[in-house]
């Protein structure tokens, strides 16, 4: 018998363990891939609030000594005007990185290894335990058979298929399919020198550093024209960048492509996180667009929510149901108006008038253009940046500054 049984090991489910294996809790991580293993599409940036995270508990010393570069600075380009600069600190760390997947997921689960978890890779699980309404266990296949395992609670980190939420039948809201589709590749011989955007009209082109010195460089399309995409990524990728961005695509042709272009295009959707005996986290529970390059990041700060309702159910600290639904309120308000932003952000349309002002503004003021920087950053709330107020002050800073020249 378990306290916790978290199934999915990569960047919800590994933290989700580490954290309550710290607590002392009996916790048992099973994913159905081995590690190191790379994900079938995922870019991998990750914010400086997915750092600090890493550096409360410990992980982000092990990511540095990877050599994955640090990233302080982002450069948006919107074709007519640029807005580039230092992104704020959250919690004191001012990098972001963006590390492999085989290079991330590892020392995360490496993490929950070490802080007492037991990690079973190859294992697959296949269906829930169940006494009356409660989730209480579950079914798995791995190369020895079949078996089946019992906690207090099963903690579905199995990413946007998630087969606990199915199980378990969560109720989805937010519900839509994906407006965009990106893909990428890496090149050697093109270093970048922070979070490259380069926003047009029905594109996006997205460019920076990773392990082993490649540059991971990718185009997002609008979801009308993905099957023309997909018939041939290599083309459309090269088209675009030369369209776009040319001075970029001037600098890839110094450099080589060193692997082949993954991509695709996601739905989005947010589902309760909690019934008795069951939670989910991390994409499991909460998918949006990929364009603002935030799910690695949502996944750390929202396990670090849900091992801490956990641990207080464990504890009975407060009832689990009560922690639960706790964790439940606060993903929501945290992330909420992220999820719009970040699902406006995918139509890949150009900005409306006011934010096409607001974002023009920006250029003359470093103060709120590193602010807007820690929107994306998860350092600067959506709702404090875009309140009517702090745009006014944008504006109204902007005119001042238009009237003195
Ligand atoms: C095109 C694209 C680009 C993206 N770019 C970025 C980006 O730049 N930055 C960013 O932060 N995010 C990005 N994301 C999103 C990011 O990849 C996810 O948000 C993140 O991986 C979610 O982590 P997770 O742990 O919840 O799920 P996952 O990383 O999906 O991990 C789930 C794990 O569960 C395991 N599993 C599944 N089913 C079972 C089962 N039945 N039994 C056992 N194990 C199981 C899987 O093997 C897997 O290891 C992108 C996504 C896409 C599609």
């Amino acid at each position: 018998m378990y306290d916790a049984i978290v199934v999915g090991a990569r960047c919800a489910g590994s933290p989700v363990a580490l954290l309550l294996a710290r607590k002392g809790h009996k916790v048992l991580l099973v994913d159905r891939t081995t590690f190191p293993s790379d994900m079938a599409f995922s870019n991998h940036f990750m914010h400086q609030a997915g750092s600090a995270c890493m550096k409360r508990w410990g992980l982000l010393d092990k990511l540095h000594a990877t050599g994955c570069p640090p990233i302080t600075h982002d450069y948006f380009d919107y074709g007519a005007f640029s807005l580039t600069g230092p992104v704020p600190p959250v919690d004191g760390v001012n990098t972001a990185y963006a590390p492999r997947r085989i290079v991330l997921d590892p020392i995360l689960a490496q993490g929950a290894v070490d802080a007492g978890a037991e990690l079973r890779e190859g294992f697959s699980v296949q269906d829930l335990l169940w006494d009356n309404d409660r989730v209480v266990g579950i079914r798995a296949r791995h190369s020895g058979g079949e078996v089946t395992e019992k906690a207090r609670i099963v903690v579905g980190a199995d990413g946007m298929f998630s087969a606990v939420a199915q199980a378990v039948k969560a109720p989805e809201q937010h519900t839509s399919p994906g407006l965009e589709g990106s893909w990428y590749a890496y090149w050697s011989g093109v270093p970048m020198k922070g979070w490259h955007l380069w926003l047009r009209p029905n594109r996006v082109v997205f460019a920076y550093n990773t392990n082993d010195n490649l540059t991971l460089i990718g185009a997002a399309f609008p979801a009308r024209e993905i099957a023309e995409v997909r018939t041939n990524v290599e083309k459309y990728h090269t088209a675009t960048i030369a369209e776009h961005v040319p001075e970029l695509a001037e600098r890839m042709s110094q450099g080589k492509r060193e692997s082949h272009f993954v991509g695709g295009v996601i739905p989005y959707h947010l589902r309760r996180p909690w019934g008795p005996g069951w939670a989910l986290v991390g994409d499991a529970g909460y998918q949006k667009d990929p364009c603002t390059a935030s799910g690695i990041t949502d996944a750390l700060r929202s396990a670090e929510w849900l091992a801490e309702a956990i641990d207080s159910g464990l504890t009975n600290r407060i009832p689990m149901d009560q922690a639960l639904a706790a964790y439940e309120k606060h993903r929501d308000e945290s992330e909420m108006p992220y999820f719009q932003l970040t699902t406006q952000l995918a139509a890949l349309a150009p900005p409306p008038p006011e934010l096409a002002q607001l974002l023009f503004a920006l250029q003359f003021n470093p103060e709120q253009r590193s602010r807007f920087f820690g929107v994306m950053a998860h350092a600067v709330p959506v709702q404090d940046f875009f309140s009517p107020e702090n745009m006014q002050k944008i504006m109204s800073g902007n005119n001042q500054a238009t009237a003195a020249s």
